[in-house]
């Protein structure tokens, strides 16, 4: 595609490593209540291939929160644009992202669903870069750790293109600079 720079994960890698995840959270949920929580929009892919491979019975909600602007960065205030439908007192909760960059998204969030007291509370994110962490946040499951790059596709948007790609790649500049 012309407008990648680079292909950072192929299809095959994505599924592969989905596939693994979905063993591990199998594993650690037997006998368990799992609700799925997944966070809009971008984590919608890595959901939807993802409980097809956990094979404990769950349900799953989805959740939409704002982003960050660069003026809302410091006060940490992220708003829930969208909420879930049921309480989650006594359940095994699992968050699913796209990725974790600064943490701050996710440190608020899950401050909000620790507070419906459920009976567990986990992350899973299909990508992580810890090298722009700003708050204490490690996913109990993790795809891929990747450098910091601005990486698009398998959900991840730019202005709300590349979300339908198979693939995560890097943009070239030029997308950026041409806008
Ligand atoms: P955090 O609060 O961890 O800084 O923000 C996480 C959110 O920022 C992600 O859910 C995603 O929407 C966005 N984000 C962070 N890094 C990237 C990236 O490399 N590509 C895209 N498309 N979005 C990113």
């Amino acid at each position: 595609m012309k407008e990648l720079a680079e292909i950072l994960l192929t299809p095959e890698q994505i599924a592969t490593r989905v596939k693994e995840l979905g063993a591990e959270i199998t594993k650690d949920y037997q006998g368990k209540n799992l609700i799925v929580i997944g966070i809009l929009k971008g984590a919608l892919p890595f959901m939807a291939d993802l409980i097809r491979q956990i094979k404990v019975p769950l349900r799953y909600d989805l959740m939409a929160v704002s982003s960050y602007g660069a003026s809302t960065k410091s006060s940490g205030a992220v708003q829930i644009l969208k909420d879930i439908e049921t309480g989650l007192e006594g359940e095994d909760v699992l968050v699913v992202e796209d990725i974790i960059d600064t943490g701050l998204t996710l440190k608020y969030l899950l401050r909000n669903l620790q507070a419906r007291h459920p009976a567990s509370l986990k992350v899973c994110t299909l990508l992580d870069k810890p090298s722009r962490r700003e708050v204490e946040i490690t996913p109990e499951y993790n795809g891929f750790v990747i450098p910091d790059r601005f990486v698009v596709g398998y959900g991840l948007d730019y202005a709300e293109r590349f979300r339908e790609l198979p693939l995560i790649g890097v943009l070239k500049p030029e997308v950026y600079e041409g806008k």
